[in-house]
């Protein structure tokens, strides 16, 4: 007997989801259509976990099958793709749902995107394209067998096992994110990689490595694993030597360390403190294609660590150091180097503004550009030390500097 899900389901999803779901079901079985729930959220459904996304698979088209829909006023149609045969569709209450058709996958070139190489395959077929057994179950969305668990591969078996196990050895070598995919379930759900998937994962980091793959994927998975900001994940991606991925050096911090900075000063980009700890290889910080200010951070921290900040640093020395640095880089200047102006910076001397103004300082009567400039030059390095507090010191200075 199949294990059947629908309490699960009945249980954990809103009534608007599981109305969403019964159209489709009715639909499917009017135009004899096979149709599964499928990946993350049978897994998640599973374990008893709150699922974001609901994903559909379509034994067939699912173009085809959510037009059918659309046709019978069940939801709107918002995205469509045609080459993937996938499409997105929203349901009354604002329920999302993702239709992809069957398909099978084949990878020519190594850790590269697959190309697709049939469409509207069978279930069986579809589901071995998929990384590890916990996200290769399906669940029945017809009638005749709702809420029947759809297991090729073991699935089962592994999340009962708390395990995390390829479909097949080739698996890392096909796509090396799934390495950081494993590392991101193991740590949410505090499960294990089986003996032969952590070996096989060893195996790709110490020999099979090359920088020829798709680093979008990399990139989107280390966005998702560092930014859930645990510590954990972190000494876990060092402990089973992920950093080799990027071409990183072992780092000697710990994941807490971070964490608890991360905490205290609410970097805007998390997941790039955890990274920037690691990523020091240029041509690899060029295949990750970062924003522009994703980029300034990289930028930042070269410049800060092949810089000197010298031993005997006034207060000046070291806002000036530091002026105009990304908050993220300078926590990763620390973590790195132990340096604590980086913090005396980010607590104190970052917050300290000359409050006069060019105009007003002409308006006290000093004429000259580059004299204002001076004085502004000359108030601020008194701020930073604490021979002027406020406003009206630093009118003060300007009007004996006038004397
Ligand atoms: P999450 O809860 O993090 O969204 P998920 O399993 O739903 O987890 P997605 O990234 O949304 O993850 O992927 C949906 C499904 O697509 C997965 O469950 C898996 O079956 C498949 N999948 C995703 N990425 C890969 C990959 N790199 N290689 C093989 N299959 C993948």
């Amino acid at each position: 007997m199949p294990l059947n899900i629908e309490k699960q389901m009945k249980a954990q999803l809103s009534d608007d989801i599981l109305n969403a779901l019964k159209l489709c079901s009715q639909t499917a079985d009017e135009h004899d259509f096979k149709i599964y729930l499928i990946g993350g959220i049978v897994r998640d459904l599973i374990l008893k976990r709150k699922s974001i996304d609901i994903d559909i698979t379509v034994e067939g088209d699912a173009i085809k099958f959510c037009h059918i829909l659309a046709q019978k006023d069940c939801c709107k149609i918002i995205q469509v793709q045609n080459d993937l045969k996938t499409a997105k569709a929203v349901f009354n209450g604002g329920v999302e749902i993702d239709f992809a058709s069957t398909r099978q996958e084949f990878y020519p070139h190594r850790g590269h995107l697959p190309v697709v190489v049939k469409i509207g395959c069978s279930l069986q077929e579809d589901v071995y394209r998929r990384d590890f057994t916990i996200n290769a179950l399906a669940m029945s969305l017809n009638k005749k067998n709702y809420g029947d668990v759809i297991d090729y591969t073991g699935g089962i078996k592994d999340l009962n096992n708390k395990k995390i196990r390829v479909l097949h050895n080739n698996s890392f070598n096909e796509d090396p994110s799934r390495i950081l995919r494993a590392l991101k379930f193991a740590a949410r759900f505090n499960f294990q990689r089986d003996k032969h998937t952590k070996a096989l994962q060893e195996k790709y980091i110490n020999t099979q490595m090359h920088d020829d793959i798709s680093w979008t994927r990399i990139k989107s998975e280390l966005k998702q694993c560092f930014s859930l900001n645990s510590a954990k994940v972190y000494d876990m991606f060092v402990a089973n030597e992920n950093y080799k991925l990027i071409y990183g050096q072992k780092p000697e911090i710990k994941g807490l360390e971070i964490k608890t900075l991360i905490d205290k000063y609410n970097p805007y980009h998390v997941w790039l403190v955890y990274l920037g700890t690691i990523l020091s290889n240029k041509k690899i910080i060029e295949h990750f294609c970062f924003t522009r200010s994703e980029k300034k951070i990289f930028t930042d921290i070269e410049y800060l660590v092949n810089n000197h900040l010298s031993m005997m640093n006034s207060n000046y020395d070291v806002y000036k150091f530091f002026e105009k640095k990304s908050t993220e880089s300078i926590l990763v200047y620390y973590l790195l180097t132990q340096r604590k102006e980086a913090l005396k910076y980010l607590e104190n001397l970052s917050l300290i503004r000359v409050e006069l103004k060019g105009d007003e300082i002409k308006a006290l009567g000093i004429e000259n550009g580059r004299e204002i400039g001076r004085i502004l030059k000359e108030i601020l390095k008194k701020k930073l030390n604490g021979s002027i507090i406020n406003k009206n010191d630093e009118i003060e200075f300007v009007r004996n500097k006038i004397k």
